[in-house]
């Protein structure tokens, strides 16, 4: 592989320091953090592990940055041309930042390329647009005013303070600007931890923020694993807002350890989403949506679709066109043209799934395909379908985050919403179905915040994501996505 120029010289340094008011700073500790490419094994740079200290530093910059005249004066067209200029410069160095996803994540470079490089560039171009157009309302109060006196009640939108925003790795760049671009549009400071699987990106993304000439401090990085630094970020007085996307169970550590200062919480969390495939549908694109949904990226998407409800008269046909399409995808480096599927992310995240692989099998659940590594090196898992009668499971109630899915028959429109139903979890869902009666009954029924009718979950800017039950509190994009990094201020003037 040829890395782009700029990446390369990127990734010379012996070991990779914080971003903090616009510059690299060593961290106060020497505690390091070694980054290994899944698809060879091999160790390709180090990152430090900021310390409650360091995170104090980038607080403290972050808001003397967000009070600082420069920012807080800023006239909104003048934020949304930083924005603009920020997303010129992620679509300039998509290359590098694509290679750099790959290895710090394993995934295909055409994937990083478009999902989470070009993706995160149009998620800042859509909140540059939202720059110039947060208002609040006149409003007519509901109480009178004495007889002599009038009045005028008006409510403003201001930015909330430093934001501290908590990202996973699965789309290390295009989650973190569903965070960022909406704070910054809003007129907030943003304090960023990245996972420390894929920290890299995220420095590179803050360089960028200084070439496109925002004040330093507008984004600082800071690595570091979730116990030590992510636990100092959110305990941080300072933090007006944590904005964490991730494990359902760090999630609630955060939002726990978030409430001892009263800190507003955004949570996005882990998701088992269903699919609902009914007879009626359109068969092929059924099963080539599904297998999509589940085995893109290594099956590491959020909403990843990895429980398939099947009608019974059409159940063993449908699971086999999925095998097929599993069998069918090459299983290569992310950086092979003709990969289809690349690793998983990290050494712990593949023993993980591989457990859940042979418990699968040991409670019971048929393996249909798959369910191995066919390499000697690298972290790679094939696309893995089950088949079970029941809906009782742990491979069918617990998040696997890889590419396995589980097939299971349902009856009727009711026993199959029943059993898609049946979860902690209530993230997305898609439901396959030429009858526009029986998609909009489903639609309404299914408990999950994200609902695809014969189509792949995909995310949008302008739509909003966000889970239900286990699966989160809140959600992100869309023009909400903004309001979260705002404060409501209401006046009333008495004349
Ligand atoms: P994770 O929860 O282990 O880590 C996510 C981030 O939180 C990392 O930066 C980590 O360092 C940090 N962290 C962990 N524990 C922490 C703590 N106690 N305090 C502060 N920070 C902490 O998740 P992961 O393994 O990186 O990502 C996979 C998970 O993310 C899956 O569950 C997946 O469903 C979820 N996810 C959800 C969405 C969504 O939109 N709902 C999107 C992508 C991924």
């Amino acid at each position: 592989m040829n890395l782009e120029p700029r990446l390369t010289e990127f990734l010379e340094v012996d070991c990779h320091q914080m971003f903090i008011n616009g510059q690299y700073q060593k961290a106060s500790s020497d505690t390091t953090i070694s980054l290994v490419n899944p698809s060879n094994e091999k160790k390709f740079a180090k990152i430090r592990v900021a310390t409650v200290e360091d995170v104090d530093k980038a607080v403290k910059s972050s808001k003397k940055a967000f009070k600082s005249a420069q920012w807080s004066k800023m006239y909104p067209a003048d934020r949304e041309r930083l924005m603009l200029k920020l997303a010129d410069l992620i679509e300039e160095n998509a290359e590098a930042l694509a290679q750099l996803v790959t290895l710090e994540n394993g995934k295909l470079v055409r994937e990083a390329k478009s999902s989470d490089v070009l993706g995160a560039a149009k998620t800042f171009r859509y909140y540059a647009g939202w720059c110039t157009k947060l208002e609040g309302e006149t409003i007519d109060i509901s109480i009178k005013q004495k007889p002599d006196k009038q009045n005028f009640a008006f409510t403003k939108r201001e930015a909330i303070g430093v934001v501290g925003a908590i990202v996973p790795w699965n789309f290390p760049l295009s989650i973190a600007a569903w965070k960022v671009a909406p704070a910054i549009a809003a007129g907030c400071a943003v304090v960023l931890k990245p996972s420390e699987v894929t920290p890299l990106s995220a420095l590179f993304l803050a360089e960028l923020f200084m070439e496109a000439g925002y004040p330093p401090g507008i984004l600082n990085v800071l690595t570091g694993n979730g116990k030590k630094t992510g636990a100092a970020l959110v305990a941080h007085p300072e933090i007006s807002k944590i904005t964490f996307t991730g494990s359902t169970q760090a999630g609630k550590a955060i939002g726990i350890a978030a409430m001892q200062n009263l800190t507003g919480v955004s949570l996005e969390m882990g998701g088992k989403s269903p699919g609902i495939i009914f007879a009626d549908a359109d068969l092929r694109s059924a099963a080539k949506g599904i297998a999509a949904g589940i085995f893109r990226n290594a099956g590491q998407v959020c909403v990843a679709g990895s429980r398939v409800y099947i009608q019974r008269n059409i159940f063993d046909r449908v699971l086999t066109d999925i095998c097929h399409a599993g069998d069918s995808m090459h299983i290569s480096d992310g950086f092979d043209p003709q990969a289809d599927i690349g690793p998983l992310a990290s050494k712990a995240h593949y023993k993980k799934v591989c457990n859940f692989i042979e418990k699968g099998t040991e409670g019971g659940s048929i393996l249909c395909t798959g369910g191995s590594n066919p390499k000697d090196k690298g972290f790679f898992m094939q696309p893995t379908v089950f088949s079970d009668e029941t809906n009782d499971k742990m491979i069918i109630s617990e998040e696997i985050f890889g590419p396995v899915l589980v097939g299971i028959p349902f009856d009727d429109v009711e026993d199959g919403l029943a059993k898609a139903n049946e979860s902690d979890y209530g993230l997305a869902g898609t439901i396959w179905t030429r009858d526009i009666n029986k998609a909009m009954h489903c639609m309404n029924e299914l408990d999950a915040g994200f609902i695809g009718v014969n189509t792949v979950v995909r995310s949008d800017p302008n739509l909003p994501l966000g889970g239900f039950k286990k699966s989160g509190i809140g959600s992100e994009l869309g023009k909400g996505g903004v309001y979260n990094y705002t404060k409501i201020k209401a006046v009333n003037i008495v004349y």
